[in-house]
């Protein structure tokens, strides 16, 4: 598809680019932090670089609190999977999960940096992450209790925002779908961590205890973990429509 690029004093490069789709301006700034123009196919460049030029004040705050990563091509997903982005000849961006691959395909003319692909990618992984973490993660508590002597009711595998995992007082056990992103000796702090809730609720000293026993570096791996957040990569994008 056409495209020009101009410069824009403290923005930078800028990016139009003529879209047969597009029945108004639209101006983005990806998941990169790169500003882009989308313009019908009827208007002429100018009319995008005026857009954008208009807009300099919120490109170029939008463009300071983008994140500078993307989920990228063969970028691998949890413990199984990789994820690909596919040129096709649909209309609108599907994925699809199998073998061990996230296939997310792309309509001809969209971009795999824009937000709309990175959202649609992002959300094809969480499923591919859950549905690992649903796979994995009940063998490995098991076996873990077995070896430990500890009980619990059931598993669960969700997707939390706060925490890696809880332990009701019924020993209801829920696990972020997100540890598959962690290093096993790090899920494995997790899944211990829960189990000695079985046994003591509250983070007291004989919980800590409890934890040292079991796994004589408790404390290292409580510091490692704060490393890690539950996410893939921020979700925040912007964009700007000219009506
Ligand atoms: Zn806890």
């Amino acid at each position: 598809m056409a495209q020009k690029q101009f410069e824009i004093d403290g923005v930078g490069a800028v990016t139009i680019r003529k879209n047969r789709r597009n029945r108004h301006i639209k101006l983005t700034v990806d998941h990169a932090g790169k500003p882009k123009v989308s313009i019908p196919l009827w208007l002429p460049y100018a009319a995008g670089v005026q857009f954008a030029l208009s807009k300099r004040d919120w490109l170029i705050e939008t463009m300071q609190k983008s994140p500078s990563y993307l989920l990228s091509d063969g970028m691998a997903v949890g413990k199984a999977h990789k994820l690909y982005f596919l040129d096709y000849t649909g209309r609108t961006i599907t994925s699809r999960i199998s073998g061990g691959i996230v296939k997310v395909n792309l309509p001809d003319g969209i971009d795999a940096q824009s937000a709309e692909v990175q959202i649609a990618a992002e959300k094809a992984c969480q499923r591919a992450l859950k549905k690992e973490a649903e796979h994995l993660l009940p063998q490995r508590v098991d076996s873990v209790a077995r070896e430990q002597g500890y009980d619990y009711k059931s598993i669960k595998i969700k997707r939390l925002k706060g925490r890696w995992g809880s332990c009701s007082r019924q020993k209801e056990l829920i696990f972020n779908s997100y540890l598959m992103q962690l290093p096993w000796e790090l899920i494995d702090y997790v899944i211990m961590h829960e189990l000695a809730h079985t046994k003591f609720m509250s983070h007291g000293s004989d919980f800590w205890a409890e934890m040292n026993r079991v796994m004589p570096d408790t404390n290292l791996k409580k510091k490692l973990i704060k490393k890690y957040q539950p996410i893939l990569m921020p979700t925040r994008y912007s964009s700007l429509n000219l009506e």
